[in-house]
C-alpha cells in the first residue's frame, strides 16, 4: 500500500514514521502528480494558514477535492482536519472543504494552553489513547453523515465520515499506532477491492 503524507509543512516526518512501522509504503507528497497511484492521504498538522496557502501555490487543492469527491481515504490531523472542514470560523482563506464539520482553530487558547490528555475512544478498543493538542482546534458542529469518535468534556475532538477521518490532537507525536491503524483499516478494504493486496 502507498499512503502519501502532505509534506508542504508541518509534522510530516513523524506521520511517514508511523505508517512505516505499520509497513506501508509513506510518502511525502508536493506536487500533484504525486498524488496519482496513492490509496490513502495524510494531511499533518502545523500551521492551517501556511499549508492552506502552499495548497494553492502548488495547485494541489482540486486534485484533493476530486480524490476526496471519490470516497479516497484521507485522514486530516488538527490544522490537517481544519483544511478538511466545510466551515472554519474566522478563516479567510479557503480549506479544501470536504467534510462536513464545522470547526474552530486554537480553541483551547494559545501555544502555552498546549496540553495532553488521555481519551476514551471506543473505536479503537478499552485502553485510553494518549492525546497531545497543540494550539488545538475543537469541532464546533458536525453533519449528519458525521460520526462522532471522541469527545473530550463535551467537546468533540475526533469525527470520521465515510473514508475521511480527522482528529484535533496529534496521533504521531505518541507511540500508539492504534489511530493510523485504524484508518489503514479504511484503506485495506479499499486496496483488497481495487486488487492491490
Ligand atoms: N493552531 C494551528 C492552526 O490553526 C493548528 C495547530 C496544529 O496543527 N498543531 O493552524
Amino acid at each position: 500500500m502507498r499512503i502519501g503524507v502532505l509534506a508542504l509543512q508541518g509534522a510530516v516526518a513523524e506521520h511517514i514514521k508511523m505508517l512505516s512501522d505499520l509497513n506501508t509504503e509513506a510518502m511525502p507528497i508536493r506536487f500533484p502528480a504525486e498524488l496519482n497511484g496513492l490509496d490513502a492521504l495524510v494531511i499533518p498538522g502545523g500551521e492551517s494558514t501556511t499549508i492552506s496557502k502552499l495548497l494553492s501555490d502548488y495547485n494541489l487543492v482540486e486534485p484533493i477535492r476530486k480524490l476526496a469527491s471519490q470516497n479516497f481515504p484521507i485522514f486530516g490531523t488538527c490544522a490537517g482536519m481544519i483544511l478538511l472542514a466545510k466551515k472554519v470560523v474566522d478563516f479567510d482563506l479557503e480549506p479544501i472543504g470536504v467534510m462536513d464539520i464545522e470547526v474552530r482553530r486554537n480553541a483551547f487558547g494559545r501555544q502555552v494552553d498546549s496540553f495532553e490528555a488521555d481519551l476514551a475512544i471506543p473505536t479503537l478498543g478499552n485502553g485510553s489513547f494518549h492525546g497531545v493538542f497543540i494550539r488545538a482546534p475543537i469541532i464546533e458542529g458536525v453533519g449528519p453523515s458525521v460520526e462522532i469518535l471522541c469527545q473530550l468534556n463535551n467537546v468533540t475532538v475526533a469525527v470520521k465520515q465515510e473514508k475521511i477521518l480527522a482528529c484535533v490532537f496529534h496521533p504521531e507525536l505518541t507511540g500508539d499506532l492504534r489511530f493510523h491503524r485504524y484508518f489503514l483499516d479504511f484503506v485495506i478494504g479499499d486496496a483488497v477491492a481495487k486488487g492491490n493486496c
